[in-house]
């Protein structure tokens, strides 16, 4: 059975009050783990030990050396790639081809992180000749990062890389959920010399995620999860007027028109819909589809769907995992029944699967409801699940009207051969990511984040980096002089 335990000021430790949580796998309900629960208190210690890092010698290191440092983490990844992966499979139930492109994904932030850190050296300004004015990009202090369980190291990876690459020190709060590659993570951390306290682990629920969003002592929150929690923070933040980055959830139009190329719209809305079954806040749960061909598409998903084969991770021929949680399963059933209600007309899914295997574990089948309209609940909410809304639009207009009435603004796609209205759709949609003839591929070097309530900042490509730095401008005066201003 796994054990961990918290990771502060360079020791590993129990929290103070040896609180600890069974970590359960979603595709059987078996204990896997027992993770280290923290408190309060024990956040308050991490925070510490961050400040009196990052007020110490982590300040003198150069870029290069956390460049360095970067690309030894990568190796580190790239060398136990194998066993996070089963981590992450275990823990969260995604499939182990979804847990090793999450790896290899992981690595490439580290080491674009690592390129852009040793590239930046700051402005030198046109100033008179007795003045040097520079530009300089200063690490903003301690950061708390706080991931949710869908990508639990990814999440964290795109926060730390930036972060520690910055020169700022960290205390990372995983989802108590899913805490075991972030541990693992950790324990490649704890092999490198770094100063104690540049890099704290806590796991533990909301209260520690609370403390750092409140604490004085933090200087920025960055905060992966939902629109709850999201707020929360947001409003504790003006405590010290603490940064804030926030990537929240999404509500994701996959528009398809009539003159797109059925086959490839067709296999593309279901790995939009069911890629790590649906609990991807960039999924493309909403799909609208063009009213000429809205009947076949219809069609056309409805044969794939019951092909999908669900099943353990861990399973070669596993396409779909469970979910991660009892909570998460009741809560999606639960918006299915209400789509039913409102008239929506279930196409296939909506439960549970049949069979012994799926018993245990908090499985369901991919789930297609159509004829779905854009003033339904399941049009308007993130259902965080293996389920697709089927609406259908009869013009641009009433398309990209529909698809903009949302309150989030994360990601979108748009199917079509006629490069004009790709173009059209793409600058007029009000969405951080719009996909053309494609869905869900991101590269570091691009910014990821959503407009309006998905969130607030970027995280990725350089963006990501100055995320973690406070722009500070140097003058210095080679040359005083009396000016007489005053009373001379
Ligand atoms: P969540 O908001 O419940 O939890 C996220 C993290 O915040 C967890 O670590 C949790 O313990 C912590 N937390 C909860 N309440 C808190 C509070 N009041 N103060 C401080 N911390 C608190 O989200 P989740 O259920 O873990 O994740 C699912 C959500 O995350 C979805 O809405 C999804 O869309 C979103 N998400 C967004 C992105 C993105 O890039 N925009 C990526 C992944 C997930």
């Amino acid at each position: 059975m796994i054990q961990t335990q918290l990771y502060i000021d360079g020791q590993w430790q129990s929290p103070v009050d040896q609180g600890t949580r069974a970590i359960v796998s979603p595709a059987d309900e078996s204990v896997i783990a027992q993770a280290a629960e923290a408190t309060r208190a024990d956040a308050r210690l991490a925070i510490a030990a961050a400040r009196r890092a990052f007020d110490g010698p982590w300040r003198q290191t150069t870029i290069r050396e956390r460049a360095k440092l970067l690309n030894k983490i990568a190796e580190l990844i790239d060398r136990d790639a194998d066993k996070l992966a089963r981590l992450e499979s275990l823990n969260t139930g995604k499939t182990l081809t979804e847990s090793r492109t999450d790896m290899g994904d992981i690595a490439a932030t580290f080491r674009y992180f690592a390129g852009l850190v040793a590239s930046e050296s700051g402005a030198v300004n046109e100033a008179p000749h007795h003045v040097i004015s520079r530009t300089l990009r200063e690490p903003v202090g301690v950061c708390g990062l706080i991931t949710p369980w869908n990508y639990p190291l990814l999440q964290a990876a795109w926060k730390i890389a930036p972060a520690l690459g910055a020169g700022n020190t960290v205390v990372i709060k995983p989802s108590n959920l899913t805490p075991l590659t972030t541990h693992h993570f950790t324990q490649l951390i704890a092999e490198l010399d770094l100063p104690p306290g540049v890099f704290n682990l806590v796991t533990g629920g909301a209260e520690v995620g609370a403390e750092l969003a409140e604490s004085l002592d933090v200087d920025l929150v960055s905060f992966t999860g939902g629109a709850f929690a999201g707020e929360s923070i947001m409003k504790a933040a003006t405590g010290n007027f603490k940064r804030i980055g926030l990537e929240l959830g999404g509500k994701n139009p996959n528009i398809v028109f009539a003159d797109a190329d059925l086959d490839a719209a067709v296999d593309y809305a279901l790995n939009a819909a069911f890629f790590h079954a649906g609990q991807v806040c960039s999924a493309g749960s909403r799909l609208m589809v063009e009213d000429s061909i809205y009947d076949a598409f219809i069609g056309l998903l409805a044969e794939r769907l019951p092909r999908i084969v669900i099943g353990n991770g861990f399973h070669g021929e596993t396409q779909m995992g469970p979910v991660q949680s009892a909570q998460q399963h009741e809560k999606i059933l639960g918006m299915v029944q209400a789509g039913i209600a409102e008239g929506a007309r279930l196409v296939h899914g909506g439960k549970r699967p049949a069979g012994d295997v799926y018993k245990q574990g908090y499985w369901l089948e991919p789930t297609l409801l159509a004829d779905v309209t854009a003033d339904m609940k399941i049009a308007k909410e993130e259902i965080f699940g293996p389920v697709i809304t089927a609406e259908r639009f009869r013009s641009e207009e009433e398309a990209l009207r529909a698809a903009n009435d949302t309150p989030y603004g994360l990601a979108a796609a748009v199917w079509t051969r006629d490069l004009d209205k790709a173009n059209r759709m793409s600058r007029a949609l009000r969405f951080g990511t719009v996909w053309v003839n494609d869905y869900h591929p991101y590269f570091p070097e691009a910014p990821w984040g959503g407009y309006k309530a998905s969130g607030i900042g970027r995280e990725l490509a350089r963006i990501g980096l100055d995320e973690y730095t406070e722009l500070k401008h140097s003058y210095i005066n080679l040359a005083p002089k009396a000016m007489g201003w005053f009373g001379a």
